[in-house]
């Protein structure tokens, strides 16, 4: 096997002399000519001149290549108790005759279609269906609430929304077409069409005219051909939270996103073609674009949708269950999911009556991964577990022990070494070089390798303010974190104010949005604070308007408030009311400090604070809480 160092200087010596020979494992229609464009702002385009379909990777190529009866995505959903497998053929007719239903709605290439679904089949087939046209799809989470897809529907304007009539959160039925009704009627984009997924759980009302049933869209349509688009084409938008209320349309493009994902099936996850891959996430984030549907089935690896959760799906058994079944060889995870499956079975009895020999690597990502978690999964699987980090905006790892190259040593709550293409460095705030052991801004240096985000949907100057512009020739990752000795990178967390909850990104200003309109808060400060299973859950702090008066309503009006606009999965259940926020001079809220406080960490006095009182104030009021006997859990706890 070829060492991790050798590629990786090669990766970096000459960019396009090594992305050229790893897109020639593509099938172009137009194999590309110019490899690496640089434009003024310092990133690549990828590509440019070459011409290629994602969909016709992901799915007629395997049929071209004789392996029509392969399967390319199995369904395995304890919470309706159905598995289902699909051919590549099988999918090939869903999603060829559902371009064509899109395509007679008048979809065309470069049209938006949102897609705000459960973790169905038919979420998979509408992102591909997409992808065959040309149309750029943008899949909301179903978990955001009507707000959240609001915002989103008015910024990515989409001709097709694609739906289902409801999710299923273990016993519980949600309805989803009323929270895209509510979306359309606050949103001031209207979407031509609705198509409905109908569920036997629950079935939706359609609004003539406007709501279509997506069976029926199906059933009057005829095959679609791939269409071929170039590299940079746009194929979908991804909504990511950024520091403010206002989420980032995330843009990617095909040919670099193509060829960085089957690099990285390849080598960083070590799979080969026809080996299950399964992405324990969900179709909404970024993990489920690569790594649920486009990675695998363009390497041609049978994905796995799981609908369901790690544990009560029945048991914390659920995993290990699907990883027998579907003889699973790579299994991607977040470890929030590890630590909830162990609390309810700390000593892995549910394990025991599975084989899980099939089980070649454990990959985590999404959050840190506690040397705690990383033992007892490494202990209990008796495989590699792979800590790993990346984010929404580059689509793939950036730094990961890579397996398909010789392996490197593991060390417990270091994501490892800086992957090929990506240039990481650790940076002081004038932009120099930290030493080793010393915690910075972590940084790429451009170009970014293939596969990145191209921009922010209609918003190139945030995309540079927020991205290009701290450190002169870096791509600004946002995390924080150090080098040790080795080239080993630890990540120590978001440096702004980006929270992460079950390894769901949200920003606290998108929660303190909501928070802030109640009639009663004069200002507030949303916190993300640690918590043992989630990794932070978001706590509030209010200051009340002179003559407001909590009755004791405010904390539960407030939690439902960000509940109904946000979504529960934000976690977010604690308001304290305070009397001031501490601030610097300027007025900015201190959130980190007040984070390091309410977790009990050490802090230094701001030298740009107003009034240290404020700060002595909050820490008094932190200790009555924890100190409490009636509230005998820590503050960062949850109730
Ligand atoms: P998202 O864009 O939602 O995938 O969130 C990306 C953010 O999650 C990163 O910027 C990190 O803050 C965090 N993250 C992702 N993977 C890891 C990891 N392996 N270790 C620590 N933090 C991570």
């Amino acid at each position: 096997m070829e060492s991790y160092l050798n590629q990786y200087q090669k990766s970096l010596r000459d960019k396009a002399a090594f992305w050229r020979e790893k897109a020639s494992s593509i099938a172009w229609y137009k194999a590309p000519e110019t490899i690496m464009e640089i434009q003024d702002n310092g990133m690549a385009r990828w590509f440019p001149d070459g011409e290629l379909n994602m969909c016709y990777l992901a799915v007629d190529k395997h049929i071209e290549e004789g392996k029509g009866n392969s399967v390319g995505l199995i369904y395995d959903s304890p919470a309706t108790g159905t598995k289902k497998s699909f051919s590549y053929r099988e999918i090939y007719q869903e999603v060829s005759r559902l371009a064509g239903g899109l395509a007679t709605l008048g979809v065309v290439k470069g049209d938006r279609v949102v897609i705000y679904m459960p973790m169905v089949p038919e979420a998979v087939f509408s992102m591909l269906a997409c992808a065959r046209l040309g149309a750029v799809h943008s899949v909301v989470f179903g978990g955001f609430a009507s707000h959240e897809l609001a915002l989103r529907i008015d910024d990515a304007k989409p001709k097709v929304v694609l739906t289902a009539s409801c999710g299923i959160e273990l016993q519980k039925v949600i309805p989803y077409k009323p929270l895209l009704d509510a979306a359309l009627e606050e949103a001031v984009h209207k979407p031509g069409h609705i198509v409905v997924v109908q569920r036997d759980q629950l079935k939706a009302t359609l609004i003539p005219g406007r709501d279509l049933d997506y069976k029926m869209v199906l059933n009057t349509s005829s095959e679609k051909d791939c269409l071929p688009l170039k590299a940079k084409d746009p194929l979908y938008i991804l909504y990511t939270s950024g520091t403010t209320g206002t989420p980032k349309g995330i843009v990617r493009d095909t040919g670099g996103y193509a060829v960085a994902l089957h690099f990285s099936m390849k080598y960083i996850y070590g799979m080969q073609p026809g080996e299950v891959f399964w992405a324990a996430s969900d179709v909404g984030w970024v993990v489920g674009h690569s790594y649920i549907v486009y990675g695998p089935m363009l390497y041609g690896c049978p994905t796995l949708l799981f609908e369901g959760k790690p544990v009560k799906s029945p048991d914390a058994g659920v995993f290990w269950r699907v990883i027998r079944d579907h003889q699973v060889k790579v299994l991607f995870t977040a470890p929030t999911a590890i630590r909830v499956i162990k609390k309810e079975d700390p000593d892995a009895l549910l394990m025991k009556p599975y084989d899980l020999s099939s089980l070649r690597y454990l990959f985590v990502a999404g959050e840190r991964c506690d040397p705690a978690t990383y033992h007892w999964a490494a202990a209990h699987l008796q495989v590699p577990v792979i800590d790993h980090w990346w984010q929404t905006e580059t689509g793939w790892p950036m730094v990961a022990n890579m397996m398909g190259l010789e392996a490197l040593p593991v060390k417990p709550g270091s994501s490892a070494v800086p992957v090929c293409g990506y240039d990481i460095r650790i940076l002081d705030e004038e932009g120099q070089e930290k030493p080793t052991g010393e915690t910075g801004y972590i940084a790429a240096k451009l170009p970014l390798p293939p596969g990145c985000l191209t921009t922010l949907f209609n918003n190139e100057l945030r995309f540079k303010a927020g991205y290009l512009e701290t450190y002169d020739g870096f791509y600004l990752t946002g995390d924080g974190g150090y080098k040790d000795e080795d080239g080993y990178i630890y990540i120590m967390g978001r440096i702004d104010d980006v929270i992460n909850v079950a390894g769901h990104r949200l920003s606290t200003g998108e929660i303190e949005e909501v928070v802030a309109a109640h009639p009663f808060i004069a200002e507030c400060a949303v916190i993300g604070v640690s918590d043992e299973l989630r990794g932070q859950v978001p706590v509030g702090f209010v200051v009340l308007k002179d003559g407001a008066e909590d009755s004791g309503h405010l904390e539960q009006e407030l939690v439902e408030a960000v509940r109904q606009k946000v979504g529960a999965f934000a976690v977010f259940r604690k308001v304290h009311t305070i009397k001031r926020l501490p601030k610097t001079r300027s007025g900015k809220i201190l959130r980190k400090t007040m984070r390091k406080i309410l977790d009990s960490e050490p802090y230094s006095m701001p030298s740009t604070i107003e009034d240290p009182s404020v700060l002595q104030e909050l820490e008094s009021y932190v200790a009555a809480l924890n100190n409490n006997e009636s509230n005998n859990q820590p503050i960062n706890q949850e109730r």
